[in-house]
């Protein structure tokens, strides 16, 4: 289990805000509309990451190079289910 006592960017000691948080999130990882709701800490592969509130502010002051990449994924897998609804619509259910 990820060690949710230090922070993930500067090893520095995480608040207990921050704490809370991390538990919160990694337990509603089951349900992604309430995690959507409440979700504030930055994410790894989909899972929350543990960092102190500094770096948390520097993170989405800056946001990861990385998000470009995420969107393009998040596109492929929209033309992807837009692709499934069309033949589903179009097409009707195999038999
Ligand atoms: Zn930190």
């Amino acid at each position: 289990m990820t060690n949710f006592r230090r922070c993930a960017c500067c090893s520095g000691p995480l608040e207990p805000a921050q704490q809370l948080r991390f538990l919160v999130e990694t337990e509603s990882l089951d349900s992604p509309s309430f995690l959507a709701r409440i979700r504030r800490l930055p994410t790894r592969r989909g899972r929350p990451v543990p960092v102190c509130s500094g770096c948390q502010a520097e993170i989405e002051s800056a946001p990861p190079p990385k998000a470009p990449a995420r969107a393009g994924v998040l596109a492929a897998v929209g033309i992807l289910s837009a692709g499934w609804l069309i033949q589903t619509l179009l097409l009707g259910p195999r038999a």
